[in-house]
């Protein structure tokens, strides 16, 4: 029910039980006048006839009293008047007149106890009110009843009976009741009409500011209220308007700016608000994400807090992480979730050959979302239960693809994946740079930790990798064979053929160095034509094989230089960590002594470190 209808129901519903309150208490308060006022006529009227009677009586004109109780008929409303005579009288004066003798009911009552009547009769349509009032002999009154009266103080000696008509005041009451009923129900019509007048607006701008602030939660902040008063009402009309224009205009300013961002379409039937909301917290998402990745060391770890967002945000548990790995090969770098994991959701050729991928050969985004079999190499696995789409997006890096995110969703959650995709994009692109700067980093450090002409890692590598080797080591309990090798009279080889020369026989030797270890042993460029080999996991005995064979491989080495072909010796010095000494370091400058020995025994040898050889050495170092 709307606040008109229901004021016009409370106020109609006051002022008709204002109504019936008035008509009840006027009718009951014109009762009660009608009885006291012709009560107090009655009474005034007896008093009279009494003074009359006393009066004719003393005068000796007693026989006369019927004339004057004829007479008093005249007074208007009276309709009769009689007078009863007490047995008391009739005994002492014999019997009066015919009607005075005959008491009815009431008035014996009277004769009897003194008390007053009062009944009101309804005789054919007239109300009547009939008094009986006892005349009681007194002593006390001029003149003397009891002078007379041979009765005792206070014996009623008769009683008068009057009846007054009620119709006119009945007749006068009625009609007061009638003006004040029309007056009331005029008053009543007046201030509805008028409350109506001033309700109106306030119920019509009500409903106005309803429907806009409804539509305002669907995201429609066009509606508008329209100003009916110059009151508080019509200020709460202008002020709802300001407000809705506010929210429109900072809304679609909000909007178009993230629309910018996200890349996002707005459609008509979108809930504005909710798509703002919707934006600017995938924004605030992807921006901590960015944040998050900054401080992440590795493209693994990205691309593993990237998966986690697939999962935990977008629901997307079936995705793959590709990585280019060479001029036509790519790398699952996780799939579903799982690091390293096989090719799953694509033909496996395009590991080797990565232009079938069509994100990679066009380095465009591939949407398999409307446009199924867009890309022949998406491939769903035959275990994998109900058809599935997909989409993939290329992440460029130094203008090339650099990886590509595949996301593969159920074909009856495409439609809803849709409108993800632009969030998807904005963790994309913040993800693209930083990808990009890591990939310069490691690069970077790759090759601050590499000498360039060798291709072998440097001494600097070995000085950040030295804490994890010891601590390995000490984990297993295990020996760290370190042997340092030097080339036999290298000088010649530069002297005698020149720098290139001396250039290509150091590169044959760390290429002969590393194939005569194992993968998990390291040869380190120590120093210009000194070598480092650390054998993990390597008694000295075993170790000592090593390098003995290495050595003998050196010495049997051909290597082309020009025209010639050179033959060139190896010393190697073995020293055991932490056999020998508790440091590392230690045990390097230990391996080099025993080098310097095996030099000085005439090189091409090698010669595991004693302490005995320290003594000699330890002021030099
Ligand atoms: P020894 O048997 O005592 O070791 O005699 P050696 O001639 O090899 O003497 P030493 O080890 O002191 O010689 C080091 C030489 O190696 C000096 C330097 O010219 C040469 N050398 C160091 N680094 C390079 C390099 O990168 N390329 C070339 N071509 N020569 C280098
Ligand atoms: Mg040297
Ligand atoms: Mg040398």
């Amino acid at each position: 029910m709307n606040l008109n209808r229901k004021m016009t129901l409370l106020f109609g519903g006051i002022a008709l039980g204002t109504l019936v309150m008035l008509v009840v208490i006027s009718l009951y308060a014109f009762r009660s006048y009608s009885i006291a006022s012709s009560t107090a006529h009655v009474r005034t009227a007896a008093e009279m006839v009494r003074v009359h009677l006393t009066e004719a009586m003393i005068h000796g004109t007693i026989d006369k009293r019927e004339q004057f109780l004829d007479r008093l008929m005249e007074v208007q409303g009276l309709r009769s008047a009689r007078v009863i005579r007490s047995p008391f009288v009739n005994e002492q004066f014999g019997a009066g007149m015919t009607r005075e003798m005959h008491a009815d009911a009431i008035e014996k009552l009277v004769l009897a106890d003194g008390q007053p009547r009062y009944v009101i009769l309804d005789e054919r349509g007239d109300s009547v009110f009939r008094g009986t009032i006892p005349f009681a002999a007194s002593s006390r009154g001029t003149p003397n009843c009891l002078q007379c009266h041979k009765v005792a103080e206070g014996t009623v000696l008769g009683a008068v009976t009057m009846e007054l008509s009620l119709t006119e005041l009945k007749r006068q009451a009625l009609m007061t009741v009638a003006s004040i009923i029309l007056t009331v129900a005029a008053f009543s019509v007046l201030s509805i009409l008028l409350a109506r007048r001033l309700i109106l607006p306030v119920g019509s701008t009500a409903q106005a500011v309803e429907r806009a602030v409804q539509r305002a939660l669907k995201g429609d902040f066009k509606g508008r209220v329209e100003k009916r008063t110059d009151d508080e009402i019509g200020q709460i009309a202008t002020e709802t308007n300001s407000l809705l224009v506010f929210l429109d205009d900072g809304l679609a300013r909000i909007s178009q700016r993230v629309v910018q961002l996200t890349g996002r379409t707005l459609r008509q039937d979108d809930n504005q608000l909710e798509v703002a909301i919707d934006m600017v917290n995938g924004l605030a998402d992807a921006s901590s994400f960015k944040q998050a990745i900054e401080e992440d060391e590795t493209k693994a770890e990205i691309f593993d807090r990237f998966g986690r967002v697939l999962i935990d945000s977008f629901g997307v548990r079936e995705f793959s992480i590709y990585e280019t790995s060479g001029p036509k090969q790519l790398e699952p770098l996780s799939v579903d979730g799982n690091a390293g994991g096989a090719c799953r959701w694509c033909d496996p050729q395009i590991l080797v050959r990565s232009d079938m991928c069509r994100a990679k050969r066009s380095g465009h985004p591939v949407d398999g979302l409307s446009q199924p079999g867009i890309c022949y190499a998406f491939r769903q696995p035959e275990d994998s239960g109900v058809p599935r789409r997909h989409f993939c997006v290329p992440i460029m890096q130094s203008g090339s693809v650099g990886s590509i995110i595949q996301l593969v969703v159920r074909e009856s959650d495409a439609a809803r994946f849709q409108s993800q995709v632009p969030y998807v994009n904005v963790y994309v692109r913040e993800m693209a740079p930083v990808l990009e700067a890591k990939r310069l980093t490691e690069t970077l450090r790759e090759s601050s930790l590499r000498d360039a002409m060798t291709g072998l890692n440097n001494r600097r590598f070995l000085e950040e990798y030295v804490d994890t080797l010891i601590a390995s080591a000490r984990r297993r309990k295990t020996q760290i064979a370190i042997l340092l090798l030097d080339l036999d009279y290298f000088k010649v080889v530069n002297d005698t053929y020149g720098h290139d020369a001396g250039d290509v026989v150091l590169k044959a030797l760390a290429g002969t160095l590393k194939n005569s270890v194992r993968a998990s042993d390291m040869v380190i460029r120590f120093g210009g034509e000194e070598f480092l080999i650390v054998l993990q996991e390597t008694e000295a005995a075993n170790a000592l094989k090593v390098a003995e064979n290495i050595r003998a491989t050196v010495a049997d080495m051909k290597i082309q230089v020009g025209g010639a072909v050179l033959q060139k010796t190896i010393s190697i010095g073995l020293a055991m960590f932490p056999d020998d000494s508790e440091t590392f370091w230690q045990t390097v400058k230990f391996a080099d002594v025993a080098l310097y020995r095996a030099k000085d025994d005439g090189r091409n040898r090698v010669v595991r470190f004693n302490p005995d050889m320290w003594q000699g050495h330890a002021e030099s170092y």
